[in-house]
């Protein structure tokens, strides 16, 4: 895919200012960060783009390097981790928002690691009881063949000749001093002259990272289950951030869940419903037997009791709740037909109402509705 140009993308002119550049890419990051676009790959793709763009002419001998050459000038030196899922933003957010936020002064500035957030998609009956998953996860670890350093086998980062190490320099402007990141070593001080070609002088390479997630029993859709420290690895000796699992529950074919308690539809027969029966309903512990008295109504709930949900906050458990329906048979033979044409005679023909308890209301709820608007 051809890259857009890095000044089209921060919407600012080809000569535009430190300041300007760093405003436009505020805006955009602010727009379209990773956390306020949760499972949003056009807005994430939107911000590695600016990201990028910002990292290239944020910095003095990037950008002269881009506005000779173009891409081909940059390439591979837009910071190693933007190719990848979960890469990590918060050296650059340090940068933008460190000076103008008043944080990160000085040298030794240290970043925690971004947290992640991993969607983690389950069976009902997984959340219901709980399970232990394992997970893969993009992530970085420290170089091996640098420790971590960005520097060369056999060399080191260097003091930053601009601002003596400070990670800061002073720039008159007018009448004024003013107090701003070092360009050249962008305030973390130090340079690395010759980078370790492991890493192109990250310090961190990427490595899928497989974890073992204990899911409680009772978690439900928009639970967080947090591991501490497994998020990105931070900057500058800083600490890990912390991973989200985000637990999302998959529909089942047959329950329902609210809370604690579970649902389910019952079909039962018109002779069922009538006479009265005993029948097999599903539970998630297996079978169980469930009396219909006679003369039940569609409709009618039967609770349960304790055969739904231990909550994962504690708790006694939920009901299952089947609502059973009374249904209509069909593909009836001529046979069947006249044995169901001579029950009806039986219950004194279509106006009957005698048997039926809701056709009896019903009308006599017509009936006062019309003498009450005298028709
Ligand atoms: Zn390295
Ligand atoms: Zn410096």
């Amino acid at each position: 895919m051809a890259k857009r140009d890095y000044y089209e993308i921060l919407g600012v002119s080809r000569n535009a200012d430190e300041k300007e550049i760093k405003r436009a890419y505020r805006k955009l990051a602010m727009k379209y960060h990773p956390d306020r676009n949760p499972d949003d790959t056009d807005s994430e793709n939107k911000f590695k783009e600016a990201s990028e763009a910002y990292e290239i002419l944020a910095d003095q001998s990037k950008r002269a390097a881009y506005d000779q050459f173009g891409h081909a000038g940059v390439d591979g030196q837009a910071g190693g981790g933007f190719g990848g899922g979960g890469a990590s933003f918060s050296d650059i957010f340090g940068d933008v928002f460190g000076d103008i936020f008043g944080g990160g002064g000085g040298r030794g500035r240290s970043t925690r690691g971004s947290d992640l957030r991993y969607t983690l998609e389950l069976d009902l009956e997984e959340a219901v009881k709980g399970k232990t998953v394992q997970i893969k996860i993009p992530g970085h670890r420290e170089c091996d063949v640098c420790e971590g350093s960005g520097a060369e086998k056999g060399s080191r980062p260097e003091t930053c000749g601009t601002c003596k190490g400070m990670g800061q320099v002073r720039m008159q402007q007018g009448f004024f001093t003013v107090q701003q990141a070092c360009p050249t070593c962008r305030g973390s001080g130090q340079v690395i002259k010759n980078p370790c070609g492991a890493c192109h002088g990250q310090g961190r390479v990427q490595e899928e990272k497989t974890l073992s997630v204990k899911v409680p029993p009772g978690v439900d859709t928009g639970d967080r289950i947090r591991l501490s420290g497994e998020g990105e690895m931070g900057v500058d000796g800083g600490p890990p951030g912390d991973l989200y699992v985000q637990v999302a529950v998959r529909e089942h074919s047959i329950f329902t869940r609210d809370g604690r308690n579970l649902y389910c539809e019952v079909p039962i027969s018109i002779v069922d419903a009538t006479l009265g029966g005993e029948l097999e309903v599903p539970t998630l512990d297996g079978r169980v037997k469930l009396k219909i008295p006679p003369e039940t109504q569609t409709g009618k709930l039967f609770r349960l009791r304790n055969k739904g949900v231990s909550p994962v906050r504690g708790g006694p458990a939920g009901d299952l709740l089947c609502r059973v329906t009374v249904e209509t048979p069909v593909n009836l033979t001529k046979r069947q037909k006249e044995l169901l044409e001579e029950f009806q005679e039986t219950l004194g023909g279509t106006n009957g109402t005698h048997h039926a308890p809701k056709k009896t209301s019903w009308f006599e709820g017509v009936k006062s509705f019309f003498d009450e608007m005298k028709f």
